[in-house]
């Protein structure tokens, strides 16, 4: 099969293989032919080799959708032809952590990936346990599946665990990002009045009520927007370069919650404004299979912007496209 694949770590040493074999399936794993695949940081962390990557050779991809192929003998929820998409947290089921139904946190999946601690879908096909896959419907867009398992999945998890509510404010920075832009749906269809961070003017066909474009005022400017309240809930998953005017824009009994730290990790808190204010600093990571089902099924009101697809030949110019400055949207890779 063609494949992206590399053999050590580096973006100039990903190459297009044809002659990549076949992922072999066991009795509980499912054979998909990948038709579309999200192209996210964390595909750039995996090739640039930051913390290390097995097995070499390897193939990246975290986000992906497709077709079913084959099945194992014992799989019996999906057939040949099913379209599915891709839970990419590796879990075992059996634990105490996933008896409670958070997957993602699996005490023996040591947070690891289905495409970083294992082969990903920028390949023609490849192989996963039927307990990763989900049935989507007939009329999904592939655009839209390949950016439900970790662009709409995360931030809808996020949001629950802020316990986002009807009439609160909630205040995203990087609203027009991945992620970004599906907690702005998110956020309306909880009832909040959201206030993005963005330069983009679209982002308020996406449901932002208020703009807020000087990164550095934010939070000047969600007092004057909020007149005084301050926000109930801020998502901030760009890091410490943010995280000031983040935290500063937090109100009384407000929640503070990321799901990464893109310019690092390491804030300064000042712990007198967290207790005076009581402030709940939450963290958030990927989402449950139960969440899985929930975005599935709320995905015809949800939408996704498209900035460039590229094919599976260009998996190197898609991963460097990704820090380009005119990105305005997502980036795809067309596989199949
Ligand atoms: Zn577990």
């Amino acid at each position: 099969m063609k494949a992206a694949i590399f053999d050590k770590p580096g973006l100039e040493n990903l190459k297009i293989k044809d002659d990549v074999e076949l992922p072999k399936i066991t009795d509980h794993d499912v054979l998909i032919r990948v038709k579309m695949a999200g192209v996210n940081p964390v595909d750039h962390i995996t090739v640039s080799g930051t913390p290390e990557i097995k097995p070499l050779p390897h193939i990246p991809g975290a986000e992906t959708s497709g077709v079913v192929e084959e099945v194992g003998q014992h799989v019996m929820s999906l057939k040949r032809g099913d379209r599915v998409i891709v839970y990419n947290k590796v879990f075992d089921g059996i634990c105490d952590i996933c008896m409670g139904g958070d997957e993602m946190l699996c005490r023996n999946g040591g947070g690891q990936l289905i495409g970083v601690a294992t082969n990903g879908g920028f390949a023609e096909f490849m192989a996963v346990p039927e307990k990763n896959l989900f049935k989507i419907p007939d009329e999904m867009q592939w655009e839209l599946a390949a950016s439900i398992p970790v662009t709409t999945l995360t931030p809808y998890h996020t949001l629950k665990r802020a316990a986002l509510t009807i009439d609160e404010f909630l205040v995203i920075f990087g609203a027009s990002g991945n992620t970004g832009m599906m907690a702005t749906q998110f956020g309306k269809k909880m009832g909040a009045k959201v206030i993005a961070v963005s330069k983009d003017n679209w982002i308020k066909d996406f449901g932002a009520d208020y703009i807020i474009t000087e990164y550095d005022r934010v939070a000047e400017k969600v007092n004057e927007l909020t007149q005084g309240k301050m926000a109930d809930v801020v998502l901030n998953s760009l890091g410490v370069k943010t995280w000031e005017n983040s935290f500063a824009s937090v109100g009384l009994n407000g929640r503070w919650v990321t799901f990464g730290g893109l310019t690092g990790a390491d804030a300064k808190l000042n712990v007198q404004s967290l207790y005076s204010k009581q402030i709940k600093l939450i963290g958030s990571t990927g989402g449950t299979r139960k969440e899985m089902t929930e975005v599935i099924d709320m995905s015809k009101e949800l939408k996704t912007r498209v900035w460039k697809i590229f094919t599976l030949d260009e998996a190197k110019e898609a991963l460097e496209a990704l820090f380009a400055k005119e990105r305005d949207g997502r980036i795809l890779l067309k596989v199949s």
